[in-house]
């Protein structure tokens, strides 16, 4: 059985890219259990969605109201966010 650190590590993972059906299979069974982990897992998908939505809205911004500069700035940052996990 997972403990709840492995389980959120396999849950970011599993935003990432899919994984093999044995890992989600731990997975599903400890959050069937812990409602921490189910939460913690809404959580991160919703901040995922956000950054892409924020990331996209970048993409469209005028350079009259930002710099690339600026802009690339951002999105390290993001990205930075995105790999700490
Ligand atoms: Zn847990």
């Amino acid at each position: 059985m997972l403990n709840c650190k492995q389980a959120a590590e396999r849950a970011s993972n599993k935003l990432d890219r899919r994984l093999p059906v044995y890992k989600r299979m731990g997975l599903w069974l400890h959050t069937g259990m812990c409602q921490n982990c189910r939460r913690y897992i809404e959580q991160l998908k919703l901040l995922r969605n956000s950054s892409a939505k924020l990331n996209a809205h970048i993409e469209n911004c005028s350079d009259k109201t930002l710099s690339e500069t600026s802009k690339n700035k951002i999105k390290k940052y993001i990205q930075q966010e995105r790999e700490e996990k």
